[in-house]
């Protein structure tokens, strides 16, 4: 496979590299994270390898650049043995994985073909349905600029609709994603819950992003309240 190193101590990366091509892979070398933006875009690449500890740009900046221009090349990150909060740091700005320098070449080959069998799949950290916005690593969420007070309950339910947009989800399944199967709440409870959602991140905007699906549940799209044209659509609600 190709790949990207990102790694500014030079001796360092002619070793991995030499190691890289000895495994048949073919290694292209930078040293800092604005020349790995400013080539990685080409998605050439299969996967990227990028140090934490750079000059300018860090890791995990970088990382989070990529990811927010929707480049989906799988990241391993070199971290410092010793510091968790760089591998959770760095799995939290995109990184698909890590490995702890100083690392075992052979650990280094296999991350590096896990990595890259998920291929370019999106995988964005802030999920999005149209312009409401939900980090689940800092339990943030946002409608346009502003943002949205939940409940540890609500931000659940609302994490279960955000990573199926568009699919209608039944009473069980939500309660499955936010409740955990083994909890003994009726289903209605379900119907409280998204009673509540949309009171904080749909009605104040004049939106109706959970739509509720007859005879099933109910399923988030971008947005049910404004057709193409800019008119306000009629949206039929089951339960209002
Ligand atoms: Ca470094």
């Amino acid at each position: 496979m190709r790949a990207l190193l990102v790694e500014d101590e030079a001796k360092l990366a002619r070793l991995v590299a030499r190691g890289l091509t000895e495994h048949g892979h073919v290694a292209d070398v930078v040293g800092s994270g604005e020349e790995a933006l400013a080539v990685v875009a080409d998605g050439a690449y299969d996967v990227v390898l990028l140090d934490v500890r750079l000059p300018g740009m860090d890791g995990f900046e970088t990382c989070r650049r990529l990811r927010t221009a929707r480049v989906w090349t799988p990241v391993v990150m070199l971290t410092a043995r010793t510091a968790v909060a760089d591998r959770i740091a760095g799995l939290d700005a995109g990184a698909d994985d890590y490995v702890a320098k100083p690392f075992a070449f052979d650990e280094l080959l296999a991350r590096m073909r896990a990595v890259a069998r998920r291929g370019e799949v999106p995988r964005p950290t802030v999920l999005t349905v149209g312009d409401l916005r939900l980090d689940p690593a800092s339990r943030r969420a946002w409608r346009a600029h502003q943002e949205v007070t939940l409940s540890a309950r609500e931000f659940a339910l609302l994490e279960a609709f955000m990573r199926r947009p568009g699919r209608a989800l039944t009473r069980d399944e939500l309660l499955e994603h936010a409740w955990g199967w083994d909890s003994d709440v009726a289903s209605n409870v379900v119907d409280v819950y998204v009673r509540y959602l949309r009171e904080k991140i749909d009605r104040p905007y004049g939106r109706h992003s959970i739509e509720t699906v007859r005879g099933t549940g109910y399923r988030i799209t971008a947005d049910r309240a404004t057709s193409e044209d800019g008119q306000t659509q009629a949206v039929a609600d089951g339960d209002g």
